[in-house]
Protein backbone atom coordinates (compact mmCIF):
# COMPACT_ATOMS: atom_id res chain seq x y z
CA UNK A 1 0.00 0.00 0.00
CA UNK A 2 1.25 3.60 -0.84
CA UNK A 3 -0.04 6.28 1.53
CA UNK A 4 -0.12 10.05 1.08
CA UNK A 5 -0.08 11.37 4.54
CA UNK A 6 -0.82 14.99 3.77
CA UNK A 7 1.23 15.77 1.36
CA UNK A 8 2.11 19.36 0.05
CA UNK A 9 4.37 20.38 -2.44
CA UNK A 10 5.41 23.76 -2.92
CA UNK A 11 7.50 24.74 -5.99
CA UNK A 12 10.35 27.02 -5.46
CA UNK A 13 8.64 29.94 -7.26
CA UNK A 14 5.67 29.26 -4.95
CA UNK A 15 3.09 27.15 -7.21
CA UNK A 16 1.43 25.09 -4.82
CA UNK A 17 0.87 22.11 -7.25
CA UNK A 18 -0.29 19.46 -4.64
CA UNK A 19 -1.78 20.88 -0.87
CA UNK A 20 -2.38 18.17 1.87
CA UNK A 21 -3.40 15.35 -0.16
CA UNK A 22 -3.82 12.17 1.77
CA UNK A 23 -4.69 8.88 0.07
CA UNK A 24 -4.53 5.39 0.09
CA UNK A 25 -3.18 3.01 -2.89
CA UNK A 26 -4.12 -0.14 -2.59
CA UNK A 27 -1.50 -3.38 -3.34
CA UNK A 28 -2.30 -5.42 -6.50
CA UNK A 29 -4.75 -2.64 -8.17
CA UNK A 30 -4.71 0.57 -10.51
CA UNK A 31 -5.58 3.98 -9.45
CA UNK A 32 -5.82 6.27 -11.60
CA UNK A 33 -5.14 10.21 -11.15
CA UNK A 34 -7.81 12.00 -12.94
CA UNK A 35 -7.87 15.96 -13.52
CA UNK A 36 -7.68 18.86 -15.51
CA UNK A 37 -3.99 19.98 -17.19
CA UNK A 38 -2.18 21.81 -14.45
CA UNK A 39 -3.75 20.02 -10.80
CA UNK A 40 -0.97 18.43 -9.54
CA UNK A 41 -1.49 14.71 -11.10
CA UNK A 42 1.70 14.52 -12.30
CA UNK A 43 3.66 16.31 -9.16
CA UNK A 44 1.45 13.45 -6.61
CA UNK A 45 2.80 10.84 -9.19
CA UNK A 46 6.63 11.93 -9.12
CA UNK A 47 6.61 12.14 -5.41
CA UNK A 48 6.32 8.33 -4.96
CA UNK A 49 9.62 7.98 -6.44
CA UNK A 50 10.95 11.11 -4.77
CA UNK A 51 11.76 12.33 -8.55
CA UNK A 52 10.08 15.17 -6.96
CA UNK A 53 10.54 15.95 -2.66
CA UNK A 54 7.32 16.57 -1.25
CA UNK A 55 7.67 20.24 0.86
CA UNK A 56 5.80 18.76 3.98
CA UNK A 57 4.02 15.54 5.10
CA UNK A 58 5.13 11.99 4.84
CA UNK A 59 4.84 9.23 1.88
CA UNK A 60 4.63 5.62 2.84
CA UNK A 61 5.22 2.49 1.20
CA UNK A 62 3.91 -0.80 2.53
CA UNK A 63 4.21 1.53 5.88
CA UNK A 64 7.63 2.53 4.94
CA UNK A 65 8.50 6.00 5.50
CA UNK A 66 10.13 6.43 2.09
CA UNK A 67 10.33 9.81 2.64
CA UNK A 68 13.97 9.03 4.22
CA UNK A 69 14.74 6.42 1.02
CA UNK A 70 17.65 6.83 -0.80
CA UNK A 71 16.15 7.98 -4.26
CA UNK A 72 18.22 4.97 -6.11
CA UNK A 73 17.18 2.68 -3.48
CA UNK A 74 13.43 3.28 -4.16
CA UNK A 75 13.44 3.94 -7.65
CA UNK A 76 14.51 0.23 -8.05
CA UNK A 77 11.33 -0.64 -7.05
CA UNK A 78 9.45 1.74 -9.15
CA UNK A 79 8.67 1.20 -12.45
CA UNK A 80 8.14 4.87 -14.54
CA UNK A 81 6.48 4.79 -17.77
CA UNK A 82 6.13 8.41 -19.64
CA UNK A 83 3.87 9.78 -22.47
CA UNK A 84 5.83 9.20 -25.68
CA UNK A 85 7.41 6.06 -24.17
CA UNK A 86 10.90 7.91 -23.47
CA UNK A 87 13.37 5.48 -24.93
CA UNK A 88 17.04 5.19 -25.77
CA UNK A 89 17.17 6.51 -29.15
CA UNK A 90 20.70 5.16 -29.65
CA UNK A 91 19.61 1.65 -28.98
CA UNK A 92 17.79 -1.24 -30.18
CA UNK A 93 14.36 -1.81 -28.66
CA UNK A 94 15.74 -4.99 -26.58
CA UNK A 95 18.27 -3.52 -25.09
CA UNK A 96 16.49 -0.37 -24.04
CA UNK A 97 14.24 -3.35 -22.53
CA UNK A 98 16.97 -5.21 -21.25
CA UNK A 99 20.16 -2.33 -20.46
CA UNK A 100 18.21 -1.37 -17.03
CA UNK A 101 18.45 -5.38 -15.70
CA UNK A 102 22.21 -5.41 -17.09
CA UNK A 103 23.17 -2.51 -14.94
CA UNK A 104 21.23 -4.17 -11.85
CA UNK A 105 23.78 -6.82 -12.34
CA UNK A 106 21.92 -9.47 -14.67
CA UNK A 107 24.23 -10.75 -17.06
CA UNK A 108 23.83 -9.48 -20.60
CA UNK A 109 22.57 -13.11 -22.23
CA UNK A 110 19.92 -13.40 -19.49
CA UNK A 111 18.64 -9.88 -19.60
CA UNK A 112 18.46 -9.94 -23.19
CA UNK A 113 16.06 -13.33 -22.93
CA UNK A 114 14.12 -12.08 -20.65
CA UNK A 115 13.52 -8.80 -22.48
CA UNK A 116 12.40 -10.89 -25.81
CA UNK A 117 9.92 -12.38 -23.26
CA UNK A 118 8.44 -9.57 -21.92
CA UNK A 119 8.55 -7.44 -25.67
CA UNK A 120 5.96 -10.83 -26.39
CA UNK A 121 4.08 -10.22 -23.33
CA UNK A 122 3.43 -6.44 -24.29
CA UNK A 123 2.62 -7.79 -28.01
CA UNK A 124 5.39 -7.24 -30.15
CA UNK A 125 6.66 -9.81 -32.09
CA UNK A 126 10.51 -10.60 -31.72
CA UNK A 127 11.75 -9.29 -34.81
CA UNK A 128 11.09 -6.18 -33.82
CA UNK A 129 13.99 -6.21 -31.38
CA UNK A 130 16.77 -4.99 -33.48
CA UNK A 131 15.23 -1.88 -34.40
CA UNK A 132 15.65 1.63 -33.11
CA UNK A 133 12.78 3.38 -31.46
CA UNK A 134 11.99 5.29 -34.53
CA UNK A 135 11.51 2.94 -36.73
CA UNK A 136 8.45 2.16 -34.63
CA UNK A 137 5.08 3.26 -34.47
CA UNK A 138 4.19 5.61 -31.10
CA UNK A 139 1.78 2.21 -30.13
CA UNK A 140 5.00 0.39 -30.43
CA UNK A 141 7.11 2.48 -29.00
CA UNK A 142 4.54 2.63 -25.92
CA UNK A 143 4.73 -0.93 -25.70
CA UNK A 144 8.49 -0.70 -25.46
CA UNK A 145 8.08 1.69 -22.30
CA UNK A 146 5.75 -0.71 -20.64
CA UNK A 147 7.75 -3.78 -21.48
CA UNK A 148 10.89 -1.76 -20.46
CA UNK A 149 9.39 -0.82 -16.66
CA UNK A 150 8.54 -3.67 -16.52
CA UNK A 151 11.81 -5.19 -17.06
CA UNK A 152 13.52 -4.85 -13.89
CA UNK A 153 9.93 -6.50 -12.30
CA UNK A 154 8.76 -3.59 -9.73
CA UNK A 155 5.77 -4.21 -7.76
CA UNK A 156 5.14 -0.58 -8.74
CA UNK A 157 4.58 1.04 -11.49
CA UNK A 158 3.61 4.75 -12.49
CA UNK A 159 2.52 5.67 -15.80
CA UNK A 160 1.84 8.99 -16.76
CA UNK A 161 -0.08 9.76 -19.83
CA UNK A 162 1.34 6.34 -21.27
CA UNK A 163 -1.89 6.38 -23.71
CA UNK A 164 -2.50 9.73 -24.81
CA UNK A 165 0.63 9.78 -27.76
CA UNK A 166 -1.47 7.44 -29.77
CA UNK A 167 -4.16 7.11 -31.64
CA UNK A 168 -7.44 6.09 -30.46
CA UNK A 169 -7.82 2.16 -31.76
CA UNK A 170 -4.12 1.36 -30.86
CA UNK A 171 -5.02 3.01 -27.34
CA UNK A 172 -8.62 0.97 -26.84
CA UNK A 173 -5.70 -1.98 -27.33
CA UNK A 174 -2.86 -0.72 -25.38
CA UNK A 175 -5.42 -0.71 -22.59
CA UNK A 176 -6.96 -4.01 -22.94
CA UNK A 177 -3.53 -5.10 -22.64
CA UNK A 178 -2.57 -3.32 -19.62
CA UNK A 179 -5.68 -4.82 -18.17
CA UNK A 180 -4.35 -8.14 -19.21
CA UNK A 181 -0.93 -7.56 -17.53
CA UNK A 182 -2.19 -6.20 -14.31
CA UNK A 183 -4.27 -9.79 -14.16
CA UNK A 184 -1.71 -11.91 -15.01
CA UNK A 185 1.03 -10.18 -12.96
CA UNK A 186 -0.78 -8.12 -10.26
CA UNK A 187 1.52 -4.87 -10.29
CA UNK A 188 0.61 -2.09 -8.18
CA UNK A 189 -0.52 0.51 -10.53
CA UNK A 190 -0.74 4.02 -10.34
CA UNK A 191 -1.97 5.80 -13.53
CA UNK A 192 -2.12 9.61 -14.95
CA UNK A 193 -4.83 10.84 -17.16
CA UNK A 194 -6.67 13.82 -18.20
CA UNK A 195 -9.58 11.28 -19.50
CA UNK A 196 -12.29 10.62 -17.36
CA UNK A 197 -13.72 7.78 -19.52
CA UNK A 198 -9.96 6.15 -19.32
CA UNK A 199 -10.10 6.60 -15.57
CA UNK A 200 -12.94 4.93 -15.66
CA UNK A 201 -12.27 1.81 -17.43
CA UNK A 202 -9.22 1.03 -16.12
CA UNK A 203 -9.30 1.92 -12.69
CA UNK A 204 -10.12 0.29 -9.61
CA UNK A 205 -10.42 3.72 -7.83
CA UNK A 206 -10.21 6.32 -9.41
CA UNK A 207 -8.88 9.82 -7.70
CA UNK A 208 -10.45 12.96 -9.00
CA UNK A 209 -8.21 16.02 -8.72
CA UNK A 210 -9.61 19.79 -8.86
CA UNK A 211 -8.13 22.49 -10.59
CA UNK A 212 -6.39 24.06 -7.26
CA UNK A 213 -4.65 20.70 -6.02
CA UNK A 214 -7.56 19.45 -4.47
CA UNK A 215 -8.61 15.81 -4.10
CA UNK A 216 -12.41 16.28 -4.93
CA UNK A 217 -13.15 12.29 -4.80
CA UNK A 218 -11.71 9.46 -4.18
CA UNK A 219 -14.15 6.24 -5.28
CA UNK A 220 -14.18 2.97 -7.26
CA UNK A 221 -16.05 4.03 -10.46
CA UNK A 222 -18.74 2.77 -9.88
CA UNK A 223 -19.21 4.80 -6.55
CA UNK A 224 -18.29 8.02 -8.36
CA UNK A 225 -20.65 11.18 -8.26
CA UNK A 226 -21.08 12.78 -11.82
CA UNK A 227 -18.14 14.40 -13.06
P1 LIG B 1 -0.83 17.91 -14.05
O1 LIG B 1 0.02 16.68 -14.08
O2 LIG B 1 -2.15 17.68 -13.40
O3 LIG B 1 -0.94 18.58 -15.39
P2 LIG B 1 1.41 19.14 -12.72
O4 LIG B 1 1.70 18.33 -11.51
O5 LIG B 1 2.27 18.93 -13.92
O6 LIG B 1 -0.12 18.95 -13.08
O7 LIG B 1 1.47 20.67 -12.35
C1 LIG B 1 0.72 21.21 -11.26
C2 LIG B 1 1.01 22.68 -11.17
O8 LIG B 1 2.36 22.89 -10.80
C3 LIG B 1 0.82 23.45 -12.45
O9 LIG B 1 0.34 24.72 -12.12
C4 LIG B 1 2.22 23.53 -13.04
O10 LIG B 1 2.36 24.66 -13.87
C5 LIG B 1 3.03 23.65 -11.79
N1 LIG B 1 4.39 23.09 -11.94
C6 LIG B 1 4.75 21.85 -12.37
N2 LIG B 1 6.06 21.68 -12.36
C7 LIG B 1 6.57 22.84 -11.89
C8 LIG B 1 7.89 23.30 -11.63
N3 LIG B 1 8.96 22.54 -11.83
N4 LIG B 1 8.03 24.57 -11.15
C9 LIG B 1 6.95 25.34 -10.93
N5 LIG B 1 5.69 24.97 -11.14
C10 LIG B 1 5.50 23.74 -11.61
P1 LIG C 1 3.29 16.95 -18.55
O1 LIG C 1 3.37 16.15 -19.79
O2 LIG C 1 3.55 16.14 -17.31
O3 LIG C 1 2.09 17.80 -18.42
P2 LIG C 1 4.65 19.46 -18.62
O4 LIG C 1 4.79 19.86 -20.04
O5 LIG C 1 3.58 20.01 -17.75
O6 LIG C 1 4.59 17.87 -18.62
O7 LIG C 1 6.01 19.66 -17.86
C1 LIG C 1 7.24 19.31 -18.41
C2 LIG C 1 8.35 19.72 -17.43
O8 LIG C 1 8.25 21.11 -17.13
C3 LIG C 1 8.24 18.99 -16.09
O9 LIG C 1 9.54 18.65 -15.66
C4 LIG C 1 7.60 19.99 -15.16
O10 LIG C 1 8.07 19.80 -13.82
C5 LIG C 1 8.08 21.31 -15.72
N1 LIG C 1 7.08 22.36 -15.52
C6 LIG C 1 5.76 22.29 -15.75
N2 LIG C 1 5.13 23.42 -15.43
C7 LIG C 1 6.11 24.27 -15.02
C8 LIG C 1 6.12 25.59 -14.54
N3 LIG C 1 5.00 26.32 -14.42
N4 LIG C 1 7.29 26.13 -14.20
C9 LIG C 1 8.42 25.42 -14.29
N5 LIG C 1 8.48 24.15 -14.72
C10 LIG C 1 7.34 23.59 -15.08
Amino acid sequence: MIEFEGVTKRYPDGTVAVEDLSLKVETGRITVFVGPSGCGKTTALRMINRMIQPTSGRILIDGDDVTSRPDADLRRGIGYVIQGAGLFPHRTVLDNVATVPVLQGVSRREARASARELLERVGLSANLGDRYPSQLSGGQQQRVGVARALAADPPVLLMDEPFSAVDPVVRDDLQQELLRLQGDLGKTIVLVTHDIDEAIRLGDKVAVFAQGARLAQYAAPADLLAV
